[in-house]
């Protein structure tokens, strides 16, 4: 038997077959069992992931959850005569496989469900500041395809803050940033992103924010308002650069160029800002493979990038019946298969560390909040 009361949660393992992990609320947060890794997300869907023949992602069905809290349940209900007695402590207001299912509505109450964040802030508190996304166009991106562009009123904010702050309870303590969103939440005027980082910092002190922008929105704000929000604790901004090539963003419908890119980013860096940049692999298929990369590192080299910012590389998946494909089918493209995407993602990668920057995988199909 081993188990850890970290200051944040909660984790034991009773035998080398399995290990479980609570929050400090007493909500379960991960089961390995038998190299099967079960995350319950903030909403009590159940994301499997083992390997065979390669990685594999499923989500339970609601029932299924059901079953596994359950068995999760009973386990520990036949592992209680024998746990330590400060474990025991620590799992007696665990919450049960109803409650555990109660979440759901809980979590859907304080959000609108969460589309897609980077995966150094899957651990984050995410704030809504914003529901959506200004501009909802690009051919490859449906994230945010259910609902309009809307931003919420400093007092809707300031109650969202609190609902945020009541659902976490002591859960909180696991969480490692604050991340506003929804899609380019940084695009707010000034004046109100001043507001809600001030109202962030009193409800999470300590915890650095990051945020996603594009380009296009970027320069909304002048050289002083951005050194003012890092001093307000914005630490990181995310910017979905896609490709460094911009033929490319034309092809998947994405305002900006290389050229805004340059000058957006070399303004941030200026204001003491991280920046985590998200480039497509795969994306534009086999015809545009080398010109895309070639173009992406490129524009990083141009960049003033230093070990502090994240070159995020990701995995292209088209989506049937998105308008990318319509696209790519008339354009006559042809499709990386995954292989050789992964290929050359761990090409790109290798080239992008070469460089002294941090290049890391991001996964959409692995999201979970
Ligand atoms: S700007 Fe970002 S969130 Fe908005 S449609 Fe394009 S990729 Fe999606």
């Amino acid at each position: 038997m081993k188990h850890h009361l970290y200051p944040h949660s909660t984790t034991f393992s009773p035998d080398p077959q399995r290990v479980f992990s609570f929050d400090l609320e007493g909500r379960l947060i991960s089961v390995f069992k038998g190299g099967v890794v079960y995350k319950r997300d903030l909403s009590s869907n159940v994301h499997v992931r083992y390997q065979q023949e390669g990685r594999q992602r499923e989500v339970l069905n609601p029932e299924q959850a059901r079953r596994f809290f359950e068995d999760v349940e009973r386990q520990i209900q036949d592992l209680l005569p024998i746990l330590p007695e400060d474990l025991v402590c620590r799992l007696r207001d665990r919450y049960t496989p109803d409650q555990l299912l109660d979440q759901k509505a809980k979590f859907l109450q304080v959000y609108r469900p969460i589309s897609i964040l980077p995966p150094d802030q899957y651990l984050s508190v995410v704030l809504q500041a914003t529901e959506g996304c200004t501009w909802n166009k690009c051919t490859f991106c449906n994230f945010y395809a259910d609902r309009p562009f809307k931003v919420k009123t400093p007092e809707e904010f300031a109650k969202h803050v609190q609902e945020v702050q009541a659902f976490f309870g002591e859960g909180v303590r696991l969480r490692k940033s604050v991340f506003l969103a929804d899609g380019n939440a940084l695009a707010l005027s000034f004046s109100r992103l001043q507001e809600m980082l001030f109202q962030t910092r009193q409800a999470f002190p300590g915890l650095p924010v990051a945020s996603f922008i594009d380009v296009f929105t970027g320069s909304r704000h002048t050289p002083e308002e951005w050194t003012a929000l890092k001093d307000l604790g914005l630490q990181r901004v995310f910017i979905g650069m896609e490709s460094g090539l911009d033929e490319v963003l034309r092809f998947i419908n994405k305002p900006g160029s290389q050229a805004d890119l340059l000058e957006f980013v070399s303004e941030l860096k200026h204001a003491g800002l991280q920046v985590g940049l998200i480039l497509m692999v795969g994306v534009g298929g086999h015809e545009f493979r080398e010109p895309h990369a070639e173009a992406s590192l490129e524009a990083l080299k141009k960049m003033p990038l230093d070990a502090g910012d994240l070159i995020y590389l990701s995995p292209f998946v088209e989506h049937p019946g998105f308008t990318y494909s319509e696209k790519r089918e008339a354009a006559g493209l042809t499709p990386m298969s995954e292989p050789e995407v992964e290929t050359e993602l761990a090409l790109m990668a290798k080239r992008v560390r070469s460089m002294g920057l941090k290049a890391a995988r991001y996964d959409i199909r692995e999201f979970l909040y």
